[in-house]
């Protein structure tokens, strides 16, 4: 199908990509790597009269380390963080989300950010940066604010941006030693969204966890964090009871949806299979083992 007719506009600025975005108010839409928005518009699910496309405004391009965080510009596209050394070295559990999304097509366009603002329920990148500790940077003509993931996304497709914002940046705390993360997600088919996913990113002194985050993706609304879960781990030594007793508490967390990848039912089931799996990788890579996830 083809999309309704619209205006397109393609500022070199963010300070012109918000201009545009103030006069055009709810009938334009932020076009980035358009492989979420397009789909929608050829579907007619969504029907912007303006689009702005802020591929050509080169600050937003790339990513960086600052200050001990890893900075993705609002056009950093998936194919930038799986071929970011950075991200292999200390954000495994990144490596494993990208590795996972889509197909490459996809990942060479799709942005970090435009996944972030679509706020699909079975998205890879809300799902596993929920496990991370991430940062968005937002601009409206009222200035600059910091919003974290948690309080970012709303609902299903729901997000707390402004009808006049644009997300500039997404930050992530690189992780301290000893520390190990992965993200296992369970699909159909390869390049499929989610079933279930679950990230563990956590830090291990000896046998002890110290510190733990799980996140469920398409496992609810949007995703989420499995809190009582993490309550079990936190400061304590690692044993198989307690991490059976935390599988109980992750699918207790779940609040999955009935739809056509599956039940209720085998939706939580997945959930507490994935965290076990999850966590066990996630643990080996905090002891300094280079294991993936995708053989799982
Ligand atoms: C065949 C196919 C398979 C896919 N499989 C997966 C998968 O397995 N897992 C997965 O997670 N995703 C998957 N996707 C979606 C893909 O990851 C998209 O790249 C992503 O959802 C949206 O990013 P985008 O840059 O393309 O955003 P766009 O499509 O350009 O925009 C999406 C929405 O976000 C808004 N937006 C975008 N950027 C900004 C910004 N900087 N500030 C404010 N608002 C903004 C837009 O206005 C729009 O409403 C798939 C897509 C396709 C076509």
């Amino acid at each position: 199908m083809y999309p309704a007719e619209f205006e397109y506009f393609s500022p070199r600025t963010i300070d012109e990509a918000l201009a545009l975005l103030s006069t055009w108010g709810e009938d334009a839409k932020i076009l980035s790597g358009g492989q979420s928005l397009v789909p929608m518009m050829k579907l007619r699910i969504a029907s912007p009269r303006c689009l702005i496309d802020i591929n050509r405004i080169d600050s937003l391009s790339g990513l960086r380390v600052d200050e001990g965080r890893l900075v993705m510009g609002a056009l950093c596209r998936h194919a930038d963080v799986a071929a970011s050394a950075l991200v292999r070295e200390h954000l495994p559990l990144m490596l494993d989300a990208v590795s996972q999304t889509a197909d490459v097509q996809v990942r060479n366009r799709g942005t970090v950010a435009g996944s972030l603002a679509h706020a699909d329920p079975a998205g890879d990148w809300p799902a596993a940066l929920l496990a991370l500790d991430t940062h968005l940077t937002v601009v409206s003509p009222r200035g600059q604010r910091t919003v974290a993931l948690e309080t970012f996304l709303v609902d299903a497709y729901t997000t707390d941006l402004a009808v006049d914002e644009i997300v500039t940046e997404v930050a992530v705390s690189l992780p301290r030693p000893p520390a190990g993360g992965a993200y296992v997600k369970f699909e159909k088919r390869a390049g499929d969204f989610a079933v279930a996913s679950v990230g563990v990113q956590l830090t291990l002194e000896g046998d002890r966890c110290s510190d733990v985050a799980i996140s469920l993706g398409a496992l609810g609304a949007i995703p989420s964090r499995a809190s009582a879960a993490e309550a079990e781990l936190r400061d304590q030594p690692v044993t198989d009871e307690r991490l059976d007793r935390a599988a109980d508490l992750v699918r207790e967390a779940a609040q999955p949806f009935e739809d056509t990848r599956g039940s209720v039912e085998y939706k939580r089931h997945l959930a507490g299979v994935l965290f076990t799996r999850a966590f066990a990788v996630a643990a080996d890579r905090a002891r300094g083992s280079r294991v993936s996830t995708l053989h799982l």
